[in-house]
């Protein structure tokens, strides 16, 4: 009995500490009252904290959908229902009945299995949708769907503008450009001024159209016009191809071309052409801006899953501040000797929109003075 009193008496207690009241000045009926009015305090407080939350999913920017590690819808936003199908009273269901949309639950369970943030562009009905979903702390996962449908179509409106741009220009330039030639063909007539003149006519009048083409294809590439199928292949073979074509170019420019490939085979995902045509950049640029008498180094090397091919030179290097931005169409870091050597400012840009395309990676190291290594990452 006394026990049980001790137990009730140090429960008192406890309760009266807990408000901050003096046990000697309390009776049992003010402290039930005030715990009574202290629980029903926090759980309006909570309820509040609820409805703050609630709200905060609902009017957050977007779609937002939140899953348990049970794959049970917890949280869903009416950003979801204006972009998605989605099921009446989903919460509670599981995400592929509740919201039967498949790139959504793959990049869900994919952030759940890698425990990383993982992004999905995708088109949804008339939609085109950026998915953002994170691995949550308990085992389940957050989802944020942006609709980007309108930035999207300014990409597409900027791209067909370019394109038909370069289509209608292009028509006219191959005209002068076959009038220059025909000239060009019987110079006997011509005097030396004239001769000199038709001959910036003709090679202005090539760059031209070099220019037009890059562009017409970054347009297909960038709007994903061309299939770009992957097929897996050897690349040790493409690589020495590719060294044979420009072997002429670097002789005449005093450059020795070496290419070092392990004796087993390098098996990657590409796109043939996109591959030859990005190796090929890369190449030609080393060729260009490498003096005479120097090497360019073509590489193959397998780095975990993927396989990197390198192209090194031993030209001027490309400083820091330039590194990340010679991807950019037209950027040059020296727009003189960019045009001294025939470049057009595009085939960086059509290399890093090949390689994303495909699967590929591509990057540069350089110590300026000493030379760049351009490297590509192949999936395999
Ligand atoms: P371009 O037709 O002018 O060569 P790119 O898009 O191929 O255009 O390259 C963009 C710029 O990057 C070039 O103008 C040049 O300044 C720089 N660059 C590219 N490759 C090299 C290299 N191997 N060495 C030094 N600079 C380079």
């Amino acid at each position: 009995m006394s026990g049980r009193n001790e137990l009730l008496q140090a429960a008192f207690e406890r309760g009266c500490l807990s408000l901050g009241r003096d046990p000697s000045q309390t009776s049992m009926e003010e402290l039930l009252r005030d715990l009574t009015d202290a629980k029903q305090r926090a759980q309006r407080h909570l309820d509040r904290n609820e409805r703050l939350q609630a709200n905060f999913y609902e009017h957050a920017p977007g779609g937002l959908i939140m899953v348990g590690a049970d794959l049970r819808i917890r949280v869903l936003n009416s950003g979801v229902h204006a972009v998605l199908p989605v099921v009446p009273d989903p919460i509670g269901r599981l995400l592929s009945g509740g919201v039967p949309f498949k790139p959504l639950v793959e990049v869900i369970l994919l952030a759940m299995e890698r425990g990383a943030r993982q992004t999905r562009e995708c088109v949804a009905g008339r939609f085109d949708l950026l998915i953002r979903a994170e691995a949550l702390e308990d085992g389940g996962a957050i989802a944020v769907i942006a609709d980007v449908s309108s930035i999207q179509q300014a990409a597409r409106a900027r791209s067909d503008f370019v394109s038909n741009v370069s289509h209608e220009l292009r028509t006219p330039v191959t005209s002068i450009l076959g009038y220059s030639e025909t000239l060009l063909a019987q110079p006997e007539g011509l005097d030396a001024d004239t001769l000199l003149m038709l001959q910036a006519i003709d090679r202005n009048a090539n760059r031209l159209t070099r220019i037009f083409d890059e562009l017409l294809d970054l347009a297909r590439i960038e709007a994903r016009l061309q299939e770009m199928d992957l097929n897996e292949v050897d690349l040790r073979p493409m690589i020495q191809d590719l060294a044979r074509t420009w072997s002429e170019t670097a002789d005449l420019r005093g450059i020795r071309l070496k290419v070092e490939l392990p004796d087993l085979p390098m098996v990657a995902r590409v796109h043939i052409q996109a591959f030859d045509r990005i190796l090929g950049n890369l190449v030609a640029n080393a060729i260009k801006y490498s003096p005479s008498k120097s090497e360019v180094g073509i590489r193959a090397r397998m780095a975990g899953s993927r396989v990197v091919v390198e192209v090194e030179d031993q030209g001027p290097g490309i400083n820091p501040a330039h590194q990340s931005r010679i991807f950019e169409r037209f950027y040059r870091v020296d727009k003189g000797r960019s045009r001294d050597v025939g470049g057009t400012g595009l085939g960086l840009a059509l290399v890093k929109h090949l390689c994303l395309a495909t699967g590929a990676k591509v990057g540069v190291r350089s110590n300026p003075g000493h030379g760049a290594t351009f490297s590509v990452r192949f999936p395999t």
